[in-house]
């Protein structure tokens, strides 16, 4: 496997179809977080290797965006096909370098040829309007062009997946790429090259710049070639390239942080509200900007839902992710261990109990156990602060309303959850949220075909569903007159 993988696993930056370093020379390691060893290095690009990778891409719209829908959507479809037939090499490279169990990582991939098949079928429905026109003699036509060249910078939580929601729906409407991976999980994003180019995507189409964020991130916001800037990341550095790509009027899509709570009301059919919870909490070990962050349980139910999740915790096998069996893999590296730690103390100084887990995990390094805090309390940093970690607060409630209020106590906007068996609960309390996406009697929602994204300061923009391709087009109208 690890042969297969090293297939995949390319040590620079992919421009206008070459592979390069970086000018300089210069290098990151790469960081197995499962065994703190090096898995190996990638160029630590700048400015200039960047600049060099728009100008790329920049040339290859020249021809790219003239392709027809139908071309692109072949080329879509192989590169699905690429990616399923490599899924065990890739998921083992990103286990490797992202810490996920294998079962979750052979998911991600398959995750990414679904939003690529997607945005395959998609690419050939692009349509436009001819609008009945107000003038005799003129008609109004409307259409959809690319909008030129994309810069793409994605998280290490999901370094292929994120990928695939950002190159699918560019190569679909003939746009051309540049794309920015994390430093920690840079080859999953770098292995997109390799099968780019087995399939046939031109030279220049996808091209792939690893190193300083700042420097390449400053450079994709203010090259006036780059006409889209797409993010997904902490609302932090959103706001940030928010800022920077406003002095060139980019467009922009922004998959920001979150805070979901998860709400489960005495009518609730608790096993499965306890099935919903592990998989939207401890789902690659707390690591997603749509894990739950904050449980909030009414009274009737409370204790049943403690023990009952607090069961279902101890049973997950943690340990690296390459090993069969494994659900759990090791947080990202030991700053999150410590921020998790910080969150834990601050909870237990203010009442809350640790249930299970609480501490790092005996295998070392940055594996952590598996927790549940019941008595949170909305003074604890973790009504406020995203976890991204195994833990899960569960605070107590009496009402609907004040449920739904704490809810949405929250600057963020992006998944929800809820359990209850009342079909007008159900509506109402769906309605009364204030996230983009709601999860009913469910606690995994992600699908190509629906819309992803969040309100308020979880985000701006959607991917997947028919939305997804939208934000990577300009609209264009013609009006021919003198007829
Ligand atoms: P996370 O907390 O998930 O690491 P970040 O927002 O820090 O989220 O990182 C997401 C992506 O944004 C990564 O590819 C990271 O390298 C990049 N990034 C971080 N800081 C900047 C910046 N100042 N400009 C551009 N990109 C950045």
């Amino acid at each position: 496997m690890l042969q297969k993988s090293s297939h995949f696993m390319r040590e620079a930056n992919l421009i206008d179809g070459k592979w390069v370093q970086a000018d300089a020379g210069a290098t990151i390691d790469v960081i197995n977080p499962a065994t703190g060893q090096k898995i190996g290095v990638v160029p630590k690009s700048g400015r200039v290797e960047t600049r060099r990778a728009i100008e790329a891409a920049d040339k290859a719209f020249q021809t790219f965006s003239k392709t027809t829908a139908l071309e692109r959507s072949k080329l879509l479809r192989k590169l699905h096909d690429a990616l399923m037939e490599n899924q065990e090499a890739l998921a083992y490279l990103l286990t490797l370098e992202q810490g996920k169990s294998l079962a979750e990582a052979r998911g991600e991939i398959g995750a990414s040829a679904a939003y690529v098949l997607w945005f395959a079928e998609e690419a050939r429905r692009t349509y436009g309007d001819t609008v009945p026109s107000p003038w005799a003699d003129r008609r109004i036509l409307v259409t959809k062009e690319p909008v030129g060249v994309i810069a793409a910078i994605t998280p290490w939580n999901f370094p292929s997946s994120m990928l695939a929601r950002k190159i699918g729906p560019a190569i679909a409407a003939g746009c051309t790429a540049v794309v920015k991976p994390a430093s920690q999980t840079p080859y999953s994003g770098l292995a997109w090259g390799v099968l780019c180019e087995e399939v046939g995507i031109p030279p220049g189409v996808v091209n792939i710049v690893t190193g300083s964020a700042s420097e390449i991130g400053d450079e994709l916001c203010e090259n006036p070639a780059v006409k889209k800037i797409t993010f997904t990341g902490s609302t932090e550095v959103g706001k940030l390239l928010l800022t920077k790509a406003a002095s060139t009027v980019k467009k922009v899509s922004m998959e920001l942080g979150g805070n979901a709570p998860f709400l489960v009301f005495d009518d609730a059919d608790l096993d499965r509200a306890v099935e919903g919870a592990m998989v939207a909490k401890y789902r690659n070990s707390g690591q997603t900007c749509v894990c739950t962050n904050r449980f909030f349980v009414q009274s009737g139910v409370y204790d049943r839902f403690v023990e009952k999740l607090a069961e279902a915790c101890d049973k997950l096998k943690v340990g690296s992710g390459i090993e069969e069996g494994v659900q759990q893999g090791p947080l990202i590296d030991g700053n999150a261990v410590e921020k998790v730690e910080e969150l834990i103390a601050d909870a237990t100084s203010k009442g809350g109990k640790v249930i299970t887990g609480g501490t790092r995990h005996e295998l070392g390094g940055t594996f952590f156990r598996p927790t549940v805090i019941s008595e949170a309390t909305t003074d604890m940093r973790f009504m406020k602060e995203e976890i991204f970690g195994p833990v899960a607060p569960v605070f107590r409630f009496e009402k609907e309303e004040e449920a739904v209020a704490l809810a949405n106590d929250t600057e963020y906007g992006l998944a929800c959850y809820f359990y209850t068996s009342d079909l007008a609960r159900a509506f109402r309390v769906s309605e009364g949220l204030k996230y983009g996406m709601v999860g009913v009697n469910e606690g995994l929602i992600t699908t190509p075909e629906a819309p992803f994204g969040g309100v308020k300061e979880s985000g701006l923009g959607r991917e997947g569903g028919h939305q997804g391709i939208e934000d990577y087009l300009d609209t264009k109208y013609v009006c021919i007159g003198g007829l």
